[in-house]
């Protein structure tokens, strides 16, 4: 599909290519839709196969910010840049310095934050070139990283699709597959390890999985293995598209929850776990606690992290919310997400037009 047909496809209105050859800066900025508000979302630092691949996840990644914004009850757009490259690189300065002149460039229109392969530093980098960037350092008065908050979100989304599921919220006794332990996996797995859950995990980084072993009782198993694993919970917590033809014939878990973004490879394959009888948090529902958490920085007097953990934790309701609608309208609860999402952001488009004077009447005052 060619770069255009793929924006129309799903209606992203902006794409922007960013390099700088001294900086070994390669980057994409998708934004998918500002109708709400500016688009936020995270950077995504990783070696792809191709740029066709990186592209492709910065449309898919941009499209869930925006529905993750709208069902949050956010007034943001989505929006997502990727960076290809080794993420664990230590020449960042100058990369993510060049990548805050292209996000400088926009305007507004994206606000960066951290994601896979990037940190609160990149961000700082990014602060010393261009205006925005949320997820900053509790120094400079942000929230810090992100993900513990996304974990707890998580966590407490989880104990509505339980209630669901079990009627009852209670983790004791349960078990969870954890997939991938960085700074989301590691932060939900320690809150279920507490809560009472039996962990079986897997990282790729071996020494991540050991840590959980030996700080959580977790159960080690490998990469291959760990989705196939019987369990009550599987939570998949490092990169999407893992739910394929391939791989939901294999599953031995009731429900599915974690902090993965685009987990389904398709909506189809959203319906092929409805069809099998697994109960399937979407994801974009779930894990907006990060998301949550950044956008406070924006909010009234900067960043309170009570306000932005009262906001998190209200994800059990939107959960209760999704699930008990989408079983009123029979309907899988990925399908309704997305459809309540987009009927937010349709009711805010429709709003009529009253003339409010000219801009530069406006800005007289
Ligand atoms: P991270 O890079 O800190 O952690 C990812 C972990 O997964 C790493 O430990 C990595 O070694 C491991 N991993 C990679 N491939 C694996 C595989 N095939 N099997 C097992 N382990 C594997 O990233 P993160 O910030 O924890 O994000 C994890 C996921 O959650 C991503 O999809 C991200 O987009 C999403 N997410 C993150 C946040 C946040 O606040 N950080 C918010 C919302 C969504």
């Amino acid at each position: 599909m060619s770069l255009f047909d793929s924006m129309y496809a799903e209606d992203h209105e902006q794409v922007v290519f960013s390099a700088d050859r001294a900086a070994g800066l390669k980057a994409i900025i998708a934004i998918h839709d500002t109708t709400l508000g500016p688009s936020l979302g995270g950077i995504r630092m990783r070696d792809y196969a191709n740029e066709a691949e990186a592209l492709t996840d910065a449309l898919r990644l941009a499209q869930a910010m925006t529905f993750k914004a709208a069902l949050a009850g956010l007034d943001y757009g989505g929006g997502k840049a990727v960076v290809i490259g080794d993420h664990a690189t230590t020449q960042r300065e100058a990369l993510f310095r060049a990548l805050g002149r292209a996000v400088e460039s926009l305007a507004g229109r994206y606000i960066p934050t951290e994601d896979m392969g990037t940190t609160t530093a990149d961000i700082e980098r990014v602060r010393k070139e261009s205006r925005f960037g949320v997820g900053r350092d509790e120094v400079f008065g942000g929230g810090g990283d992100p993900s513990p908050m996304t974990a707890w979100g998580i966590f407490c989304g989880l104990r509505a699709c339980l209630e669901e599921v079990d009627g009852t919220a209670e983790f004791r006794g349960r078990t969870v597959a954890v997939q991938g332990l960085g700074k989301v996996g590691y932060s939900l797995a320690r809150y279920l390890h507490e809560a009472g859950a039996n962990l079986i995990v897997a990282d790729v980084d071996a020494t991540r999985a050991q840590k959980a072993a030996v700080e959580l009782q977790a159960r080690v198993v490998s990469p291959e293995e760990i989705l196939f694993q019987p369990c009550d919970i599987l939570a998949p917590c490092a990169a999407g598209a893992i739910f394929t033809r391939d791989t939901i014939p294999r599953l031995r878990c009731r429900l599915i929850g974690g902090g993965a973004n685009n987990q389904l490879l398709t909506d189809e394959d959203g319906d092929a776990l409805f069809a099998r009888g697994l109960f399937y948090a979407p994801d974009f529902a779930l894990n907006a606690g990060g998301l949550i958490n950044v956008a406070d920085e924006l909010g009234p007097g900067g960043y309170r992290r009570e306000r932005a953990k009262a906001k998190t934790e209200a994800i059990y309701t939107t959960l209760k919310t999704l699930l008990a609608e989408a079983k009123r309208r029979q309907v899988p609860p990925h399908r309704l997400a997305v459809t309540l999402a987009q009927e937010r952001i349709q009711a805010v488009r429709n709003l009529r037009r009253l003339h409010l004077g000219t801009r530069a009447e406006r800005r007289d005052e």
